[in-house]
């Protein structure tokens, strides 16, 4: 049991690679606070599983005026986090030049501003409690771009450098601040890709399958646990090769 007696907060818990994350951090006995837009299937087996330590939260994350109250009112309930897991994210995908501005803005509001504002309110109180650790959902495509993707990418790779410099500013607290880039992961996310898109990204990953989010919960659990006790500032690649 990895994570006994600690705190997490994981928004996205309701699918993919946050549910992944979260009931892997009930298994290793933390109690964990989830957030997404809604009640997810199968909620009251997975609260079971988790023995109790797993709690719901519904809550837009969009809405950007009302993320600073809830996670305050979520600190006070929680009496502090250890442990911030910033995964949850949204795609618009077009070409750049066909690109609306509002859903450049919304893809930025999601998975850059929310992250940032609930980063800067359980920071602080992390460094009150002299330390914990954050761990932000990046992408390799905010390392390397991806044509369709700008607003992702732009988003992404914003995440990777507040990542960096929350951690400059926190370290000395004792607050740990890390990245994880997941490559081409199974979820929601990536079904609506054909299968012609999905051939030839297999094709540029050297160990030869998508990932699971079992593979990015795996490296989020190393983040999160004291094991990476000496890491941060750090951005940890689950690509299956795919950028060497
Ligand atoms: P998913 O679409 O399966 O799940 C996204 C989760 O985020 C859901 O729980 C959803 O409820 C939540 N969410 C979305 N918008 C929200 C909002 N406004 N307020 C609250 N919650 C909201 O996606 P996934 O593939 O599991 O992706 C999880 C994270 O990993 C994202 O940040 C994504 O960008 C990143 N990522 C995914 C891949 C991949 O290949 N799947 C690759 C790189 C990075």
């Amino acid at each position: 049991m990895r994570l006994q007696n600690k705190k997490a907060l994981v928004t996205g818990a309701s699918r993919g690679i946050g549910k992944a994350i979260a009931d892997r951090f009930t298994a290793e006995g933390a109690e964990v606070w989830g957030i997404g837009t809604k009640e997810p299937d199968g909620l009251a087996e997975r609260i079971a599983k988790s023995e109790g330590r797993l709690h719901w939260v519904c809550a837009d994350l969009g809405e950007l005026e009302q993320v600073e109250p809830l996670i305050e009112d979520l600190i006070k309930k929680a009496n502090g986090f250890d442990i911030l897991v910033n995964n949850a994210g949204i795609t618009r995908d077009n070409l750049s030049f066909r690109m609306n501005f509002a859903d450049f803005q919304k893809v930025i509001d999601v998975n850059l501003s929310a992250p940032f504002i609930i980063a800067r309110t359980v920071g602080r109180a992390m460094i009150r409690q002299r330390g914990g650790s954050i761990i932000n959902m990046a992408s390799v495509v905010g390392i390397h771009g991806n044509g369709g993707q700008a607003n992702y990418a732009a988003a992404k790779a914003g995440v990777i450098g507040f990542t960096k410099s929350l951690a400059q500013e926190a370290a000395s607290r004792g607050v740990r601040v890390n990245a994880v880039a997941p490559g081409f992961i199974a979820t929601d996310m990536t079904s609506a890709m054909t299968d012609e898109a999905k051939e030839k990204t297999l094709m540029l990953i050297p160990l030869k399958r998508m990932g699971t989010p079992e593979d990015v919960a795996a490296a989020t659990l190393f983040l999160a646990s004291d094991e990476s006790i000496y890491i941060t500032g750090q951005v940890i690649p689950v690509d299956g090769g795919m950028f060497m």
